[in-house]
């Protein structure tokens, strides 16, 4: 049997399904570690990893064999009885950090709509305020939910789904006076992303994140957090905020939790968490036995291989790297920016030439905005690719045409 083309794929895929997605030119069949194969077989080395999802690498042997023992175990059951799996999980992800109550969910946006309830319901119901508003950050992604596009607030992504749920506003990135400013007896809350992914890779600087912490300590509000992306030891510590030593009140995460199998996740206080009771939050799907067995084996496998500290290596030489590249292209790049293996380099000119001629020489990453080739390598990928990126992107840039 012959393999369809992509051009047929691409027409049966026209005709099937809406047409959300701007898709590269690339069907992958097969995978394996950080390589992915193409319909011809033809190998790419994936540097984005299912944007942060796989971080542990595809089809990784352990969780197969975690899979397949839950699926012959015990599947779902939904969560009208008790699961110890989900205990179990929530016991090794509260270890990482000062939370102390989690709540299991399938995606980066629940998490996110499970933190927006959370707060305003503790809000509203513990603290007996009549507070309601989130204030999130200019270049956040939050999710594409009713409640999380209004979080993200990029015009954009809005357009055509008006009305979007009330109780958000924006104020611009790196501005605490505005930050300050923005805050009202309405404020329940600040929410935010210590790295913004989506935007182009924009890490906080310490004195912005400590900041935001005060601010939110001063007037009283919680600080919510989204690890959605940069959270499971991306960036050298197992989240983000702990670089700056910050307490959020809420943390929500999703993306690499169980690499690849769908899951989300808040983490919380004792305090906070008073704002849920019986029958105020759920879901369906939410920890099932197999996908919290699996993040179970994710979050063991993290800490016994020390991925944080893995990551935190290894970024720091491919940054170092990118940036002697940045060197011998003069004007050409802009800025190398990340923390750990969540990584960012900034074009001086829209990137959509050297984005496909990275992608025709096999590697697999992402354009954001135009400008940033984002880099979301597995955690576990050998430093041999991350060299071979660099050399392939400084070829690239010596052989592109400034577009
Ligand atoms: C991807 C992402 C989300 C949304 O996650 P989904 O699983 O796609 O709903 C939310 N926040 C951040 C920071 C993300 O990167």
């Amino acid at each position: 049997m012959t393999s369809p083309s992509l051009a047929a794929i691409k027409a049966r895929e026209e005709s099937l399904l809406c047409h959300t997605y701007g898709r590269y030119p690339l069907s992958v069949t097969r995978a394996q570690g950080s390589r992915l194969w193409d319909l011809d077989g033809r190998e790419y080395v994936d540097l984005l990893s299912g944007i942060a999802v796989t971080s542990l690498g595809h089809c990784n042997e352990e969780l197969a064999e975690v899979m397949a023992k839950q699926a012959r175990t015990l599947v779902h059951v939904s969560n009208v009885v008790y699961q110890q799996e989900q205990l179990d999980l929530a016991e090794r992800l509260l270890d990482l950090s000062h939370c102390e109550k989690a709540f299991f969910c399938n995606s980066g946006a629940e998490a996110n709509e499970a933190m927006i309830k959370l707060a305003r319901r503790y809000m509203q119901r513990v603290r007996n305020t009549g507070a309601f508003e989130i204030i999130t950050l200019e270049g956040a992604f939050h999710g594409r939910t009713l409640a999380t596009l209004a979080a993200t607030g990029q015009a954009k992504y809005q357009d055509g789904f008006a009305p979007l749920p009330e109780g958000f506003i924006q104020v611009p990135w790196g501005d605490l006076a505005a930050l300050e400013a923005a805050i009202t007896p309405r404020t329940a809350a600040i929410m935010a992303e210590m790295i913004q992914g989506e935007s182009g890779i924009h890490p906080m600087s310490p004195d912005y994140a400590h900041g935001i912490e005060a601010l939110c300590r001063k007037h009283n509000i919680l600080l919510l957090v989204d690890e959605v992306q940069c959270g499971m030891f991306r960036t050298g510590r197992p989240w983000a905020f702990q670089h700056f030593n910050l307490k959020p009140d809420i943390v929500s995460c999703a993306k690499a939790l169980a690499n690849g199998l769908p899951m989300g996740a808040i983490m919380t206080t004792n305090e906070v968490a008073q704002g849920f009771v019986p029958g105020m939050h759920a879901t369906t799907f939410g920890g099932t036995p197999l996908v919290s067995a699996v993040a179970c084996k994710v979050v063991d496998i993290m800490r016994r291989d020390k991925l944080d500290e893995r990551a935190a290596r290894l970024g720091n030489a491919f940054m170092a790297r990118l940036r002697e590249v940045a060197d011998r292209v003069p004007g050409r790049i802009k800025a190398v920016r990340g923390m750990g293996l969540m990584i960012g380099v900034e074009l001086a000119f829209p990137g959509h030439e050297v984005w496909a001629a990275l992608l025709e020489r096999g590697f697999v990453l992402n354009l954001a905005h135009e400008r940033v080739l984002r880099l979301l390598p597995a955690l576990t990928i050998d430093e041999a690719d991350l060299n071979a990126f660099a050399a392939a992107l400084e070829d690239v840039l010596l052989n592109t045409p400034e577009a």
